[in-house]
């Protein structure tokens, strides 16, 4: 439902909440978010309920990050909101999370699929199949880009994807099918969200992703590529806003 990614130096988790409480106008039922933390290890925390138990969760159970980082707030079509399936769900052994809005239609046959090859799915979303899939194809392909746009083109339905893997922190990964992206374009940050809202409190310079693509951030780099990876042009726009 409302999703936001940050890439820079500063305190991702603050970044993460931030944007999520500015999303939280479009109604969700269960809120998390996934961190590469100080030690490297990609770190979840994610609740069912108001964005406050995810707050209160984090006050016991703190997370410092270095400056990767996705969250999400969820609105329940396949599993209902519980903890378990809140996102970020994890792929490749708990070192790749990913978020998601839309529906995957064709998650049954995805997730034939990955149990064939061994994958224990925990939730009963069509995302942790995503998740999954993602992992799979990251042990054949050794990266997450190439990866990604293996997954992407095989799903069906209507997806606004994000994720990122511990082994390739400051990086996250983006595509949309008829679901909303926007990246923000910060000094040595750059955010992804759903809508502008996710980042307008930290930069005002935007991007629209267009149908079909994939964007890549890092904390000096935005790049855009169609789902085959061939690179797309983009300007940039100034949100107006009154925050
Ligand atoms: N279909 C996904 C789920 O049920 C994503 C829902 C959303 O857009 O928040 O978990």
């Amino acid at each position: 439902c409302g999703i936001v990614g940050y890439v820079g130096p500063n305190n991702t988790v603050d970044a993460l909440l931030s944007g999520l409480r500015r999303l939280e106008y479009r109604g969700y039922d269960s809120a998390g978010i996934a961190v590469v933390d100080e030690a490297g290890e990609l770190t979840v925390r994610k609740r069912s309920g108001k964005l406050a138990r995810l707050e209160a969760l984090l006050e016991v159970s703190p997370v410092i990050s270095q400056g990767t980082g996705i969250g999400h707030t969820r609105w329940a079509t396949h599993g209902g909101p519980t903890d378990v399936n809140a996102h970020p769900h994890l792929g490749d052994n708990g070192k790749l999370a990913l978020i998601h809005n839309g529906i995957v239609e064709n998650f049954a046959e995805l997730r034939a699929e990955v149990e064939a090859d061994g994958v224990e799915l925990l939730s009963e979303t069509d995302t942790e199949v995503v998740a999954a899939l993602l992992g799979l194809e990251i042990a054949k392909q050794g990266s997450l880009e190439p990866a990604f746009r293996s997954v992407v083109k095989r799903l069906h339905g209507t997806f606004t994807l994000l994720a990122m893997h511990r082994d390739e922190p400051g990086k996250v990964v983006s595509a949309r099918h008829h679901s909303p992206l926007v990246i923000g374009l910060g000094e040595g940050e750059n955010f992804l969200g759903s809508d502008v809202a996710a980042f307008v409190s930290s930069t005002r310079r935007a991007v629209a992703v267009d149908e079909n693509n994939i964007a890549i951030i890092t904390p000096d780099e935005v790049r855009i590529t169609d789902f085959d990876g061939i690179p797309i042009e983009f300007a940039e726009y100034e949100v107006e806003w009154d925050a």
